[in-house]
C-alpha cells in the first residue's frame, strides 16, 4: 500500500535516512594511518634503541681492552722500578756501581717496547744513571711534577705523572717514577720509566674506529696522557669530557654517556674505564651519526614505504569520498524527482489541489484513524452552479480561472492541518475533514459558501449575478465494516439535494433525518 504523504506516522523521507558513511570513511582511514604512523613511531624507536644498545656493549667491550693493556704497559714499567728500587736501596748507587745500572736499565727498556728510557736522580734532581748510553748534562729535573711529588711524599708507590718532553730526545713520554730511599729511609733520589706515549699511539690505532671516534687515556683528575686522533695542544690539559668520569663514586668501574662534544659540537657515546691497579681512566667515544648510520637508512627506507601506504589509503580514501558526495548529491536529485514526480502524481495541476488520488489514500488513513479513535469523519462535497453557462458565457480560460479561485477558497477555509481540499472532477470539489462531526462540516461549508459568494467573480448566467456554490455534507463515526465509496455517495447526494433544492445553499445527509437542507440564498 502506498504510504500517504501526508500521515503524520509515516514522515516522508524516514526510509531514506542513512549512516554518516563519509564521517565514517574519514574517521576510519585517519585512524588508520594513526596507527601506521603509531607502529613506525614504536619499531624506529626500538631498533633504535638496540643499535645504540648494541653500540653501548661495542665501546664497554673496547675501554675493556684498552683498560687492561695500558694496566699490562705501567705494570710491567712499574714492576721493573719496583726490583731495580729495592736494589738501589740496599747498595746504593755509589760511582763504582754504575756502570752496572747502566746495563741493567738499558737491557730492561731493550726488552720492554713501551719504555722510552730508565732513569735515577739523586736527591738534588741531577741524572745519576740511564738507559742511554750519553748522560744528560744540565740542571736536573728538580722542577719536574714527579721528583716534587716523591720529595715530598714518603709513599714507596709508583707515581703516574702528567705527559711530559723528554729533556733526552724531545719524545712524548708518560713518567711512570717511584721514590729511593736509603737503608734509613731518607729520601736518595727518583727512579723513572718514560713510557713512549706513540705506544699509546700505535695500539689505539690498531682498532677500527669512526672518523668522528676517540680514544684516550687520561690521570684519573681527567689530565689527558695520550688520545686518539693525537692533538698535541691538548696533552696535559684536562679532558673535555672528564666531567663524565671525575665525579664517579668510589669504586665505580666504568661509564657511558651520550652528550655533545663541548669542543666540536659533535654528539657522541662516551664509555670510560677506570684502571684497578694505577689511577687512570680510559675513554672511548663513538659518533652517534656513525652508531646510527644502518638505522637512518632502515628508518628512511621503512618512512618511506609507511608514507606510499598512507598517500594510497588517503588516495583512496579521496576517491572514495568524492563517489559517497556524488551518489549522494544523486540521491538527493533523485528525491527532488521523486518529491515532484508525488507532488505531479497527487496533485491537481491546475488548482494545485489534492487529486482523487491522494484523496482516495487520504479517505483510507482517515477511515482507519477514525476507527480507531472513534472520532467522526465528514465530507463536503461541492459544485459550482451553472457553471456550463459560465464556460459558455465567458469561455473555458475564464472557466479555468474561476476553478482556481474556487480553490483559494477552499484554501483558506481548510485552517487545520488535517484538513484536505481535494479538485475531485472538472468543477466538483471535496473537503474532507477528520475529527469534524456534521455540525462543524456544515459551518465550514456555509463559510465556504459565503467567501465564494464574498469574491464577486460576476456570472450573468447565474440567477444571482455572481459565482455561487452549492455543497453536501455528511459525517460520520468510520467503522471497519463501512465502504468508502458509501460515504462519497451520501455526500454527494446531500449535495444533489442542494442543486435539486435551487442551488447557493448547503445541505447535509442523515441517517435518521434524511436530508436537510440549509438555504442560504443572498436574493
Ligand atoms: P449545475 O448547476 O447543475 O451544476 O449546472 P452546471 O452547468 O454546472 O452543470 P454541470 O455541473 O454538469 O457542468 C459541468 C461543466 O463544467 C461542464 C464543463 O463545461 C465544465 N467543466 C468541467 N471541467 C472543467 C474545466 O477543467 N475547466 C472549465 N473551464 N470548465 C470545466
Ligand atoms: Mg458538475
Ligand atoms: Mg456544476
Amino acid at each position: 500500500m502506498p504510504i500517504p504523504i501526508h500521515d503524520p506516522l509515516h514522515p516522508p523521507g524516514g526510509a531514506l535516512k542513512r549512516l554518516p558513511l563519509l564521517k565514517a570513511a574519514v574517521t576510519f582511514i585517519a585512524a588508520v594511518c594513526l596507527c601506521l604512523c603509531g607502529l613506525l613511531y614504536l619499531q624506529l624507536e626500538q631498533s633504535r634503541r638496540h643499535d645504540l644498545e648494541s653500540a653501548r656493549v661495542a665501546s664497554a667491550n673496547l675501554t675493556r681492552a684498552m683498560a687492561q693493556q695500558a694496566q699490562d704497559t705501567f705494570l710491567q714499567a712499574d714492576l721493573v722500578l719496583a726490583s731495580q728500587a729495592d736494589w738501589i736501596q740496599v747498595d746504593g748507587f755509589a760511582p763504582a756501581s754504575r756502570p752496572r745500572l747502566h746495563q741493567t736499565f738499558a737491557r730492561r727498556v731493550q726488552s720492554l717496547e713501551q719504555l722510552h728510557g730508565l732513569f735515577l736522580f739523586d736527591k738534588n734532581g741531577h741524572w745519576v744513571v740511564t738507559s742511554f748510553d750519553k748522560l744528560q748534562r744540565g740542571p736536573g729535573v728538580a722542577d719536574r711534577e714527579y721528583f716534587l711529588f716523591h720529595q715530598q711524599n714518603a709513599s714507596l708507590v709508583a707515581h703516574i705523572g702528567p705527559a711530559i718532553r723528554s729533556r733526552q730526545n724531545g719524545e712524548w713520554i708518560i713518567p711512570v717514577s717511584r721514590r729511593v730511599n736509603d737503608r734509613d729511609g731518607n729520601f736518595q733520589g727518583v727512579l723513572l720509566a718514560g713510557i713512549k706515549m706513540s705506544y699509546f699511539d700505535r695500539f689505539f690505532k690498531s682498532f677500527s674506529l669512526d672518523d668522528k671516534g676517540e680514544m684516550a687515556l687520561a690521570l684519573s683528575d681527567g689530565t689527558l696522557l695520550a688520545r686518539r686522533p693525537f692533538d698535541e695542544a691538548r696533552i696535559g690539559r684536562p679532558l673535555a669530557e672528564e666531567h663524565l668520569f671525575r665525579h664517579d663514586l668510589p669504586g665505580a668501574v666504568s661509564g657511558d654517556a651520550i652528550i655533545r662534544s663541548a669542543v666540536d659540537g659533535v654528539v657522541r657515546l662516551y664509555n670510560h674505564q677506570h684502571l684497578q691497579a694505577y689511577p687512570l681512566v680510559v675513554t672511548a667515544a663513538m659518533s652517534e651519526e656513525a652508531i646510527l648510520t644502518g638505522w637512518h637508512d632502515r628508518a628512511f627506507q621503512s618512512s618511506l614505504i609507511v608514507a606510499l601506504v598512507v598517500l594510497g589509503i588517503c588516495l583512496f580514501g579521496w576517491v572514495f569520498a568524492r563517489q559517497v558526495r556524488n551518489s549522494e548529491r544523486i540521491e538527493a536529485d533523485l528525491r527532488k524527482a521523486q518529491e515532484a514526480l508525488e507532488l505531479i502524481a497527487t496533485h491537481d495541476s491546475l488548482t494545485g489541489l489534492a487529486n482523487r488520488r491522494l484523496f482516495e489514500r487520504a479517505l483510507e488513513v482517515e477511515f482507519g484513524r477514525g476507527a480507531r479513535q472513534r472520532s467522526p469523519l465528514s465530507l463536503i462535497m461541492l459544485d459550482i452552479d451553472c457553471f456550463k453557462r459560465y464556460n459558455d458565457t465567458y469561455g473555458h480560460v475564464a472557466g479555468d480561472h474561476c476553478l482556481v479561485e474556487l480553490a483559494k477558497v477552499l484554501r483558506e477555509c481548510c485552517h487545520r492541518k488535517a484538513d484536505l481540499a481535494v479538485r475531485y472532477g472538472g468543477e466538483e470539489f471535496a473537503v474532507l475533514l477528520p475529527d469534524t462531526d456534521l455540525h462543524g462540516a456544515m459551518v465550514l461549508a456555509e463559510q465556504i459558501r459565503q467567501k465564494v459568494i464574498a469574491r464577486h467573480v460576476t456570472h450573468s448566467g447565474s440567477p444571482t449575478g455572481y459565482v455561487t456554490v452549492s455543497l453536501g455534507c455528511y459525517a460520520f463515526v468510520p467503522c471497519s465494516l463501512d465502504s468508502i465509496e458509501v460515504f462519497i455517495q451520501r455526500a454527494d447526494a446531500a449535495l444533489y439535494q442542494a442543486k435539486h433544492s435551487g442551488r447557493n445553499r448547503v445541505a447535509a445527509f442523515s441517517l435518521n433525518g434524511g436530508l436537510d437542507t440549509l438555504l442560504r440564498s443572498d436574493r
